[in-house]
């Protein structure tokens, strides 16, 4: 018998990854604070010790959501696991949903549908539009017997932010639940669960919360309850069945899949600084820096992509400017100053960058950092720049936004 050689070819040590500045799509940096959580003691996911933190993680959560839904927790998964969890849990065979797509994350939710063996009826708007009301009010019209109402609040393919009270009051007076996809906006943008009466919502920890990627909070209403409880059918994912996941998550505490301790504590730790800083706070951070980033990009004579009323403050999509090579801008910006930026999807694929200003990424040093580099970069591609001038708008905007005082950190919703 032969045996195969299976040593690695390649000299393997410690990994040591360099630190970077991520100001893409997401993942962004994570807090020191957090990251130091991560390394503490790993727990048995049984321990009581370590289900009291979970009671106060989904207390925090509630508080990040606005929401008094006993049924708030984080997915162990990336956002898409959170994403996947409402529609195999609220989608059955033959079931109608519309799905509005305009962009990535829109077409996800239209491959969910159709693999739970439901009807996807799509509502499409353009890359860098956000979701026109008039026509989900349209097709709800054309299709009486639709169930649930989908979309991407915060798109991060195109930086659009949607309505999405207005979505959630138009599904509501056609009978329909929603689904809410919250991965960016939570935490960057104002968000409000109950007020907006948001059935199933999801999000992930990797985005505006300051923390690695791997977990995905998500939270669902007494309606979406009671239609999981009373489906017919048993719900094709045994993982992410929530009738089955909420004996663990839940009072029960029965084994359920080994939670991902260390992750967890990190989350609650970012929860936990959300918290301090105050909901309300860090939307007005998240919208100074995007602010200031503006005013240095415009002097660049970059153009956004999405019109100032629906733009992300944690997501700067614009157009590469003519005669700019765009990968090799982003290639330049890694190698030089440890900086990363996102690319164009799909047909944006060469066209735009995405600048992201997420979480701990959002932060003054960072808009400052990308716009010098971006400075010295285009100059070495032939572009005339005078130094000094992005950074210096940047400034001014600084100066005329400031940001509000710190208030008090405001009182959680619900504490179960
Ligand atoms: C990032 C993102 C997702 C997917 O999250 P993963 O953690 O990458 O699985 C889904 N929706 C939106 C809007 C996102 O930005």
């Amino acid at each position: 018998m032969t045996t195969k050689n299976f040593y690695p070819t390649k000299k393997i040590g410690t990994f040591y990854p360099p630190q970077r500045v991520l100001m893409g799509p997401g993942p962004s940096d994570t807090h020191p604070r957090v990251l130091s959580a991560m390394a503490r003691p790993t727990l048995g996911h049984l321990d009581p010790v370590f289900t009291d933190m979970m009671e106060e993680l989904k207390s925090l959560l509630r508080y990040a959501f606005q929401t008094s839904n006993l049924l708030t927790f984080p997915v162990s998964g990336p956002g898409s696991v959170g994403m996947e969890m409402c529609f195999v849990n609220m989608v059955s065979p033959g079931d109608k949903v519309i799905v509005c797509r305009n962009g990535v994350f829109g077409g996800r939710m239209i491959e969910n549908v159709q693999r739970c063996g439901g009807i996807a009826v799509v509502v499409e708007d353009k890359w860098g539009a956000p979701v026109d009301p008039q026509k989900v009010e349209d097709a709800l019209k054309q299709n009486p017997d639709a169930k649930v109402v989908a979309f991407v609040h915060a798109e991060t393919s195109t930086g659009a932010l949607s309505d999405a009270k207005l979505l959630c009051e138009i599904a509501h007076r056609h009978n329909c639940l929603t689904i809410v996809d919250t991965v960016t906006s939570l935490g960057g943008s104002p968000l409000k669960v109950d007020e907006w009466k948001i059935d199933a919502i999801y999000s992930g920890s990797q985005k505006c919360l300051s923390c690695p990627p791997g977990l995905s909070p998500i939270s669902f209403s007494e309606r979406v309850v009671e239609l999981v409880k009373n489906r017919k059918g048993k719900v094709q994912s045994w993982f992410m069945d929530l009738n089955l996941l909420l004996g663990y998550w839940g009072t029960t505490r029965t084994y359920h899949h080994t939670a991902p301790t260390n992750a967890l504590y990190a989350l609650h730790e970012a929860l936990f600084m959300l918290y301090e800083e105050g909901l309300e706070h860090s939307w007005a951070r998240h919208q100074r820096n995007h602010t200031a980033l503006k005013a240095g990009l415009e002097t660049l004579g970059i153009e956004y992509l999405v019109e100032e009323k629906s733009r992300l403050p944690q997501l700067n999509s614009v157009y590469v400017p003519e005669g700019i090579d765009e990968k090799e801008v982003r290639r330049r910006l890694l190698a030089d100053y440890s900086l990363e930026i996102g690319a164009g999807l799909g047909d944006l694929a060469g066209k735009i960058w995405r600048f992201g200003l997420m979480g701990y990424s959002s932060k003054m040093e960072n808009v400052m950092l990308c716009l010098n580099a971006l400075e010295t970069v285009f100059s070495d591609m032939g572009k005339k720049i005078e130094y000094g001038t992005a950074e210096a708008a940047a400034h001014y905007a600084y100066a005329a936004n400031p940001l509000p005082q710190q208030a008090a950190p405001v009182k959680a919703v619900a504490v179960a």
